[in-house]
């Protein structure tokens, strides 16, 4: 084959397999076998092997990169990447509908409401059709420069498909990892007696941090917009973000399924109603839904403070679960000598705060849920309420994990244990001991008892330390002993 031929032949071949991976990786409809899709890429790449000069790094045969990268480098965002304000309830949402509805002056607004996709913020960049970097939100300026990694994302395409696509592109969304493939990776790692990924976020943001694409290239991430940076020119005829997003369908950009228009803030409601039950059945964790303004003219108008858009929102459900898993479990001595067993997490975001640990409650609760470090968790966080652990996922457990013993002795001063005559809870019976000293006397100083706002948790701990709080009378005395305290 000569070298005009095979250029015409490569041009076809690219088309053909970028045509297959939108079908298969965004439409999710394959129409031929996975045989049949190999037999067309290592055409390509024989063909790219004979004239090297025809290779672009737009082609399908470039995806995962040679070498891994020494380091990231930073881009800084054409448009800021901001954050969202949260919701909790239809009151707070209708009061965000009525600061938009004032500030514009009008009756009713229409919304783009989508399910908010618990992954990882990426920003990706077209010039002329063509990917050219792809970077993670950062600080909201500045970024990672990850485009290595989003190359061998399947579901991001190299090149837009179509024409006309505005000289520069900016598709923000979300990289996920969707949970049928995620759960198999889990149930392979335990196989193998290593350790599973706690939950599909962290893993991602784990997986996006590899400096080797070819990690991540074996993982199998995907993207969907939601948002967008800079958009240069913005195309003719488009005024709302849902026109936008339709463009985007068509150049090959991957939109979530459930993206919907509501006009009006009670739509609005109804749609989060309805997602409450549906949102546990998705193919990715979501802990609510993101309600944008969908007039760009009115978006302008409405502006952003220094941290977020004011024509954006987002709305979270108040009961929230996560998975993660245990690292260790501790024991909490509590101020009557009750120890209560403590579950500490790999972190995990859940109600929209970072969860550590979460309590055992009692050692026929550890029994009952069989819990052992290592174990990959459900944790449950409802309003104001400590987070508990709700189950365990003992498909995924390491091979080595050894089921939790009640202490025999007091874990804070090794003194006699007991258990109470239901055999629930277990306690301390030293009246000496540190732990419930201390506790008694946080206690004491608290909000709800006594109300001495300088000895915090902190403090109480440091004056014990140095000996110089035995009894409550101590805290009295404390302004005698002035300089020792000092
Ligand atoms: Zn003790």
């Amino acid at each position: 084959m000569d070298r005009a031929a095979a250029a015409e032949r490569i041009a076809v071949l690219r088309a053909e397999i970028q045509r297959h991976d939108h079908l298969y990786y965004v439409e999710a409809q394959p129409e031929i076998s996975d045989e049949h899709y190999d037999a067309l890429l290592r055409e390509l790449a024989e063909l790219e092997l004979q004239f090297p000069d025809l290779i672009t790094p737009d082609s399908p045969t470039q995806r995962v990169g040679e070498r891994p990268l020494e380091g990231f480098e930073h881009v800084e965002h054409a448009v800021p990447m901001l954050s969202v304000d949260n919701t909790y309830s239809p009151d707070e949402l209708r009061a965000f509908d009525q600061r938009v509805r004032r500030t514009l002056g009008v009756e009713t607004v229409a919304y783009a409401v989508d399910p908010k996709i618990d992954g990882v913020a990426v920003s990706l960049r077209y010039e002329d059709g063509s990917f050219v970097r792809g970077a993670t939100r950062g600080d909201g300026r500045v970024g990672d420069d990850i485009t290595q990694n989003l190359r061998v994302i399947r579901s991001v395409p190299l090149r837009l498909r179509g024409s006309g696509w505005p000289h520069i592109v900016e598709a923000r969304g979300e990289v996920y990892w969707p949970r049928p493939d995620f759960d198999e990776n889990n149930r392979r790692l335990a196989k193998a007696g290593k350790t599973p990924f706690a939950n599909p976020r962290n893993a991602t943001a784990g997986t996006l941090k590899q400096l080797d694409p070819r990690i991540v290239a074996r993982r199998g991430l995907a993207f969907t917009a939601h948002s967008f940076g800079l958009i240069d020119p913005l195309p003719a005829g488009v005024t709302k973000s849902m026109q936008l997003y339709e463009r985007f369908r068509e150049w090959g950009l991957p939109i979530s399924r459930y993206l919907r228009l509501c006009t009006g803030v009670e739509e609005v409601i109804a749609f989060v109603e309805e997602w409450d039950s549906q949102r546990k059945q998705l193919d990715f964790d979501t802990d609510g839904l993101v309600i944008k303004v969908d007039d760009l003219e009115q978006r302008k108008r409405l502006g952003s403070t220094s941290k977020s858009p004011r024509w954006c929102i987002a709305y979270k459900y108040a009961t929230e679960q996560a998975t993660t898993r245990v690292l260790s479990v501790g024991m909490h001595v509590g101020k009557m000598g009750t120890i209560t067993p403590v579950a500490n997490l790999e972190p995990v975001l859940v109600a929209g705060t970072t969860v550590r640990r979460a309590t055992l409650h009692n050692f026929d609760q550890v029994r009952r849920l069989d819990v052992r470090e290592g174990d990959t968790v459900t944790v449950e966080k409802a309003g104001e309420i400590i987070p508990q652990v709700m189950a365990v996922n003992t498909a995924v457990r390491p091979k080595t994990a050894e089921p939790v013993k009640p202490p025999e002795r007091c874990p804070e001063c090794g003194g006699e244990v007991q258990q109470d005559e239901g055999g629930v809870y277990l306690r301390c019976i030293n009246p000496e001991c540190p732990a419930q000293r201390f506790e008694r006397l946080k206690f004491f100083c608290g909000r709800d008892q006594m109300d001495i706002a300088l000895l915090g948790e902190v403090m109480v701990g440091k004056l014990l330390e140095a000996g110089l709080l035995h009894s409550y009378a101590d805290i009295y005395r404390l302004e005698q002993r002035r300089d020792e305290v000092r």
